[in-house]
C-alpha cells in the first residue's frame, strides 16, 4: 500500500464534514504517517480548498465554463 495519496476531493470533503466515517477514519490513519497529505489536510481546513491554487486539476470542477 505504498505510493497512495488522498486526492484533493477526498480531503476538501473531509474538511467539510462531508466525508462517511470510514473513510475520514481511513484518511485520518493515512494522515499520521503522511506529513504531505497533513499538511495539504491543514491548508484545505484553513482556505476551504485542498489545491495549491496551481490548477493541476483542471477540467474536474468546471469552473465556470470561462471558454
Ligand atoms: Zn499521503
Amino acid at each position: 500500500m505504498t505510493g497512495w495519496h488522498a486526492p484533493d476531493d477526498l480531503i476538501t470533503r473531509y474538511t467539510d464534514g462531508g466525508l462517511p466515517e470510514p473513510d475520514a477514519w481511513s484518511l485520518e490513519k493515512h494522515l499520521e504517517g503522511c506529513a504531505a497529505c497533513a499538511a495539504r489536510t491543514s491548508r484545505a481546513a484553513r482556505t476551504g480548498t485542498a489545491g495549491a491554487g496551481g490548477g493541476g486539476v483542471g477540467g474536474a470542477v468546471g469552473v465556470g465554463g470561462v471558454r
